[in-house]
């Protein structure tokens, strides 16, 4: 199904008001398995007229916000009965919703509000518990050269997103006809390339239930999610075959952050963490402490960004520093050890690496990082760290690092 959406309003094109319509809705359609194949914002007046006539004739579904209200800009239904040749006629019941919902402010009806019980004839009026403007709905013509389903909806966000959810998500479920258990599933992953990704699963994906199932990716640094849309069955499949091939890699499949994540996981195993960070400073800790009932599970965050803060704060021995440099596997686990020693927590994880532009040399390039990680075992203290490169300018890097060593920690409690 073809669905497009315009979206009306000066407003919108002025900069004034950010359009969030479009946005929402191609959110709510998704779920429905619903592409939206073109979104157009208008100015108010005729504009919107040329932009109903061109959708009707190119999509099987249309919606349009905004335009519904009582001046004369607001052209939405005009411009919608005029691109289907038909006249406009006054609703009885909308006349009286309007005036029941004028009574309830204590305020007298105007005129120029019964233009907003008007609707093509044919279409109908949907209720709007919220506002003045009743919508639109015209269903799907059979047999006309367009039979184009059409939703006209208010402008206010709130009374839009109310309107689709009960009056528009049900006549689309219907149109289209998808199954009961038709939804989506976004599984998280982390620390796995989205081509790789792709090149391992794209084919295996495509193929469940000879392609049935819509298969999509949305790469972030550090990051990618798995967007399967169809059935419980396909999707439960989907699911299952990534995870599957990428265990290390995967986060949840629950829409959460990787750090809500892991203070969820981290609570649950009962051990605490603490932090000893210096190219990320503090970027780490300041991602776990945004979640709520990070208090139950981390403990310290030791930004040691200088040498010095890292022999005073973590009893780093200095020599190591002068012997193997900051910057090294030596250094990144005495950073680890001495922060849990220092702390008390059960897990701790260190980083020590090259943000750059500057500092990089020949064995140490910008972008090297050693994550250290230090844990308590029944046999004393584990200590190892791993290099990791990350050339891609400061800011990536400093992501990077923090979704490397977030993903870390939730593999080692996991
Ligand atoms: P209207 O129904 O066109 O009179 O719009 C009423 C109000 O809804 C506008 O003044 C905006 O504040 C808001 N609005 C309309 N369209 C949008 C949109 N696309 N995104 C966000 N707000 C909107
Ligand atoms: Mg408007």
């Amino acid at each position: 199904m073809r669905v497009e959406i315009i979206n009306t309003g000066s407003e919108l094109l002025l900069g004034s008001t950010l359009n969030t319509h479009g946005a929402w809705l191609g959110q709510q359609l998704m779920p429905l398995g619903l592409r939206v194949q073109r979104l157009v914002t208008v100015p108010d007046g005729d504009p919107i007229r040329a932009a109903i006539k061109e959708s009707v004739e190119g999509c099987d579904a249309l919606i349009v916000t905004g335009g519904l209200g009582p001046t004369s800009d607001d052209v939405t239904r005009e411009a919608t009965a005029e691109a289907l040749g038909v006249d406009l006629i006054e609703d009885e019941h909308a006349v009286r919703c309007i005036e029941q919902f004028f009574e309830k402010l204590g305020r007298p009806m105007t005129p120029s509000n019964l233009k907003q019980a008007q609707h093509p004839v044919g279409a109908d009026v949907l209720p709007n518990p919220h506002g003045t403007a009743p919508g639109v709905y015209v269903p799907p013509r059979m047999g006309s050269a367009s039979p184009c389903a059409i939703f006209l909806l208010p402008g206010p966000p709130h009374e839009m997103h109310a309107m689709f959810e009960s009056e528009v998500y049900p006549r689309l479920k219907a149109l289209v006809e998808i199954p009961e258990d038709h939804g989506i599933t976004e599984v998280k992953f982390s620390g796995v390339g989205e081509s790789s990704f792709q090149d391992a699963l794209d084919e295996k994906l495509n193929a469940i239930d000879g392609g049935a199932m819509e298969v999509g990716y949305c790469a972030r640094p550090g990051e990618m999610d798995l967007r399967l849309i169809g059935t419980s069955a396909q999707r439960l499949e989907g699911k299952q075959l990534a995870i599957s091939t990428y265990p290390d890699f995967y986060v949840n499949e629950d829409g959460a952050s990787l750090e809500a994540t892991l203070v969820r996981e981290l609570a649950a195993s009962g051990k605490k963490l603490a932090l000893a960070e210096s190219c990320t400073g503090g970027r780490i800790s300041s991602r776990i402490t945004d979640v709520s009932g990070a208090s139950a599970v981390f403990t310290h965050g030791y930004v040691t960004y200088a040498n010095e803060a890292k022999v005073a704060m973590l009893d780093v021995n200095s020599e190591l520093i002068e012997s193997h440099g900051a910057v090294s596997e030596e250094v990144a686990k005495a950073m680890a050890e001495g922060a849990l020693l220092k702390s008390g927590a059960d897990i701790s994880i260190s980083v020590t690496g090259i943000a750059g532009p500057t500092g990089g040399t020949d064995d140490k390039p910008v972008g090297t990082v050693w994550i250290g990680i230090a844990e308590k075992s029944a046999s004393g203290i584990e200590v190892s760290a791993e290099p990791k490169l990350y050339p891609q300018g400061r800011e990536v890097f400093k992501q990077q690092v923090s979704q490397a060593t977030l993903m870390k920690i939730l593999r080692v409690i996991r």
